[in-house]
């Protein structure tokens, strides 16, 4: 066989078997291909919490799939719709993921016509982390304990402000618990996220809000904010925060709302892209710097059977079960 004649039909072999490969083992192959970047989507703005979790996962994966670019795309609005919408319908190739957090559970009840389905538009790859909330207000506020705190809502139960991130978000549910268990109606102002809506509380414009420890923690050492309560049963060991009181503790019954981050890629990305990028998450929640930071903020990253798609999935579905109920009582919908 004369050189030229080998090389036609090794060529040719080359051809043959890619193309006998299904589209998605090709993509698997190479992915992620040296230099295209993956995009975490975002849906809340820059600075809070859900952000600042991205971020740091961003940079554990990217140091787990050997310095491959991992961008944040904060794509807020609607809630958290405009985002997982988005990524619902992007190109199933593991280049566009949501990062998101409990509003995947939530927003199914808040949205009667949500444009995704959490069930059928996304493959799960798993659960990050998981964080307690803190309930805070505006520098100026007089009250000193969460007891004093109570009474003054009871007092100015007609003209008190509290900001959220928009229905479904963990600010929102938090707020709307206590106002049930209250028996108050406050004025609820939606942010895109809750870093603009905590420059508006430090700013003295906004009462009240609830956010996650991983952001509140930074501006209660600096006395931007004053801190009443946590919304886990337990309190937490993290310093700042350790002689906070738990709402239940402060009379609030069956008080526990603990926030969650998750990892999604929509429906229909090759099952060994998946694998790849499951494989990098679990890398990244072991790695001590990104176990550091999570826990600095009184987060705890995920170890159990939720790391995995399946048990990601389960628990989600789970989560909108545990919900609905209690946002059906409040009778308020997005649309
Ligand atoms: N903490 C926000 C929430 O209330 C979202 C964010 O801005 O991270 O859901």
């Amino acid at each position: 066989m004369t050189p030229a004649l080998h090389r036609l039909l090794t060529c040719a072999a080359i051809a043959l078997s890619a193309s006998l490969l299904p589209a998605g083992a090709t993509l698997a192959q190479e992915f992620p291909a040296p230099g295209k970047v993956i995009s975490f989507v975002l849906p809340y703005a820059p600075g809070g919490p859900t952000d600042k979790a991205a971020r740091d996962l961003a940079q554990a994966m990217s140091k787990a799939l050997g310095g491959q670019g991992i961008v944040v795309e904060n794509a807020p609005g609607a809630s958290v719709a405009i985002g997982a919408a988005k990524v619902a319908k992007a190109s199933p190739d593991g280049y566009t993921l949501l990062f998101t957090h409990i509003a995947q559970a939530t927003l199914p009840t808040f949205f009667r016509n949500l444009p995704y389905n959490v069930d059928k538009d996304f493959e799960y790859l798993g659960l990050v982390s998981e964080n307690p909330m803190n309930l805070i207000a505006r520098p100026t506020m007089p009250a000193g304990t969460i007891g004093e705190l109570v009474s003054w809502i009871q007092a100015n139960k007609d003209r008190i402000t509290i900001a959220n991130a928009g229905q479904g978000s963990a600010s929102h549910l938090c707020g709307m618990l206590i106002q049930s268990a209250l028996k108050v109606d406050m004025t609820s102002v939606p942010y895109k996220g809750t870093a603009p809506a905590m420059t508006d509380l430090i700013g003295g414009q906004i009462d009240l809000m609830c956010d996650q420890t991983t952001t509140t923690i930074a501006q209660i050492e600096g006395k931007r904010v004053k801190s009443y309560a946590v919304t886990t049963p337990r309190r937490l060991t993290q310093a700042t925060l350790n002689d906070t009181p738990t709402m239940q503790e402060a009379g609030f019954k069956d008080f526990s709302v603990t926030i969650w981050q998750g990892l999604y890629a929509p429906r229909g990305t090759p099952a060994a892209v998946l694998r790849k990028l499951n494989d990098a998450l679990r890398t990244a929640v072991k790695d001590p710097d990104f176990i550091r930071k999570q826990e600095q903020g009184g987060a705890a990253v995920i170890t159990d059977a939720r790391l995995e798609p399946a048990g990601h999935k389960a628990f989600v579905m789970s989560e909108v079960s545990k919900w609905a109920p209690l946002i059906k009582a409040g009778g308020v919908y997005a649309d």
